[in-house]
């Protein structure tokens, strides 16, 4: 990959967990309202009023905390106690406030990468928490430029190779979602590498593997150092 000049990494379980706090947010929501429903139900319930608010909300905590709201107004038809909502609102705020634990090797590839590529932080969530993440992180000095994008489909990579001025051909995605970090990226004609992490969101998954030759399948980061050098 000689021709690669622009490595964009994905935040959230790429660099820092992430998904473990939301699968520990809603088992704490589906607590709050076991009164009303057993937990897998109210867990439907919220995903499919998330999915539902995608579109208005985007991605990010703010959007899943309006979510959990509008859950408790449907599971409990309108009838819960606004005590609920408040609790709802804490268990936001104390994702909010989540320390952020980098992932095993990320330092040192970034440290070792940065110098040879111009390096991008590419990632969705709320414009507030990713900015809070990334200072928290001490990961900001290795990134020339950073996108909070509003989603990750063709369209918005490439609204962002043309803002970093980078042909498809020279460009790398690394992320854990072959859904928004790997797929529009080979679509684009560009690269793309997964690196699975272990919890992903239903909404994330695809169903189907990737047979591409821009396309490879690593088990963590520091496996890009010798992939890179192919
Ligand atoms: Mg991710």
């Amino acid at each position: 990959m000689k021709e690669i000049q622009v490595i964009a990494f994905d935040a959230d379980d790429t660099l820092w967990e992430n998904e473990p706090y939301f699968r520990e947010a809603e088992n704490k929501f589906c607590s709050l309202l076991e009164d009303y429903l057993p937990h897998h139900t109210v867990n439907q319930e919220l995903f499919k009023t998330e999915i539902q608010n995608l579109p208005l909300y985007g991605y990010g905590i703010k959007g899943f905390m309006l979510s959990m709201i509008e859950t408790i107004l449907k599971v409990t038809e309108n009838t819960g106690h606004v005590r609920l909502v408040e609790q709802s609102l804490m268990i936001g705020k104390e994702m909010l406030s989540k320390p952020i634990m980098l992932l095993e090797g990320v330092e040192e590839v970034l440290k070792e990468l940065n110098g040879s590529y111009r390096m991008v932080m590419a990632t969705k969530g709320d414009l507030m928490d990713q900015e809070r993440k990334l200072i928290q992180s001490g990961l900001e000095k290795h990134f020339h430029h950073i996108e909070i994008m509003s989603d990750k489909k063709v369209n918005d990579y490439r609204k962002l190779l043309r803002h970093l001025d980078c042909a498809p051909e020279n460009f790398l995605m690394v992320g854990n979602s072959l859904k928004s970090d790997v797929l529009p990226v080979l679509e684009l004609g560009g690269y793309a590498v997964h690196i699975p992490y272990h919890i992903t969101w239903i909404h994330e998954e695809i169903s189907h593997s990737i047979e591409h030759p821009n396309f490879h399948q690593l088990e963590n980061i520091k496996q890009i150092i010798s992939i890179l050098k192919n």
